[in-house]
């Protein structure tokens, strides 16, 4: 029988709704003291049974549903299952490469994990007290799916903090015990990007991208195009293989250049019209101003800049300053695509802050693309903070 915690009167109504946080304010009372990631029973102050939830006694987000099922039974065979949905549910996606998200959180009903498949290397994340207990089911679930696989730990995120999680990253398993290679090679749109899932960002490349790095092939042929906050170089490999004249990547980190290069030459490109430039992104495009340089093509994909509600205000004056610097080195008749991976930052914001950016400039634009995170990293209807990435493709 799991531990019961009791709500005050009206706190169930997101939870009615299938949305899976109990906020710490929520709670009435909790009948005994649950460990971390401990399954509890959620209750209504009325007395109905509202779903199971990990317990996080650290967190503002006081426990993360896990099922609305009642019949359901929170085990090991219960991760196996959310994990084959999940595999299912990308097995129907007719996803162009091997590697993807195959697991995405609260969108796959499993808050705290992230898992991403990398060729034969699959590298979780657990970010939660709840998905830190339920490792060993997690870990013994993927090998059962995935006998080929090996599989990667890291849980290195700040936000490991917030539950009372220290950083952690570790082989989890592996047929010889042995680390993963430096460089795993994947293949995405028939493109191969080398991947270092040990040190590279998150959990070493940003799948979430894969769609918008296609779409620019349309624009690019024969242009001059700024890949910025390009990290390995991503846009500016689409943009070399479709016939671009001239991709300039800009990022603060050295490694990911350098990766870069060694893409372009992995897919037998030229490096002569590739310049890595390892630079601050705004003080770049104000230097670019400054000395006449213009591009045709711009890419903007910064990290994010919304970490919480109270830094909005300061995020939005960040993105509009890079949008209008942008603007302002974009030629007549360009092409901008600007993204926001700011999941607190609504489309309809994000749009305005362009908008804004793009009067500044003085040069209104067209919109004549939208795009958004990839179909692994779905959209959950009754958890729609699952909507996060969005992109607007601009005309000068
Ligand atoms: N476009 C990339 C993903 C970009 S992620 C892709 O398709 O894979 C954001 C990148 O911005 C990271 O590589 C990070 O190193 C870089 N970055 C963050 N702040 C920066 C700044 N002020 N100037 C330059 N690069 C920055």
């Amino acid at each position: 029988m799991a531990i019961t915690v009791h709500l005050h009167p009206g706190k169930e109504k997101s939870l009615r709704r299938l949305h899976p946080w109990v906020f710490s304010g929520a709670i009435a009372r909790v009948k005994g003291s649950p460990k971390a990631g401990e399954t509890v029973s959620i209750h209504s102050a009325e007395g109905d049974w509202l779903g199971y939830a990990a317990w996080s006694p650290q967190s503002q987000i006081r426990a993360r549903v896990w099922s609305f099922n009642q019949g359901d039974t929170i085990n090991s065979a219960f991760f196996a299952n959310r994990i084959a949905a999940a595999k299912t549910l990308r097995d129907g996606l007719a996803i162009a490469s091997n590697a993807y998200r195959l697991v995405a959180a609260e969108a796959d009903e499993l808050p705290g994990v992230t898992i991403d498949k990398y060729d034969n290397w699959l590298v979780c994340q657990l970010l939660s007290t709840g998905a830190d207990y339920w490792r060993d089911a997690i870990v013994a679930a993927l090998r059962e799916q995935f006998p080929e696989c090996s599989i990667y730990e890291r849980s290195d995120v700040d936000v490991r903090q917030k539950e009372g999680l220290a950083p952690l990253t570790q082989v989890l398993y592996s047929a010889d015990g042995s680390a993963p290679p430096a460089h795993i090679w994947i293949n995405e749109n028939g493109l191969e990007l080398g991947v270092d899932i040990q040190s590279g960002h998150k959990t070493g490349y940003y799948l979430d991208q894969r769609d918008s790095r296609l779409a620019v092939q349309k624009y690019v042929q024969g242009k001059r195009v700024l890949n910025a906050f390009s990290y390995t170089g991503g846009f500016g490999l689409y943009a070399a293989a479709a016939g671009a004249a001239e991709v300039v990547n800009l990022d603060v980190s050295a490694p990911a250049l350098v990766q870069a290069t060694a893409n372009h030459k992995r897919n037998h490109l030229s490096t002569e019209n590739l310049e890595n430039r390892q630079e601050d992104v705004f003080e770049a495009l104000r230097s670019f101003y400054q000395n006449g340089q213009r591009f045709d093509v711009i890419v903007l994909d910064p990290p994010k800049f919304v970490d919480s509600k109270a830094n909005l205000v300061r995020a939005c004056r960040g993105y509009k300053d890079i949008n209008r610097l942008a603007c302002m080195i974009l030629k007549p008749g360009g092409t901008l695509l600007t993204f926001s991976c700011s999941g607190l930052l609504s489309g309809d914001l994000f749009q305005k802050v362009v908008a804004d950016a793009a009067l500044d400039a003085k040069r209104p634009l067209h919109i004549i693309e939208r795009l958004y995170q990839g179909a692994d990293h779905p959209v959950r209807t009754n958890f729609p903070e699952s909507l996060y990435l969005k992109g607007l493709v601009l005309r000068g």
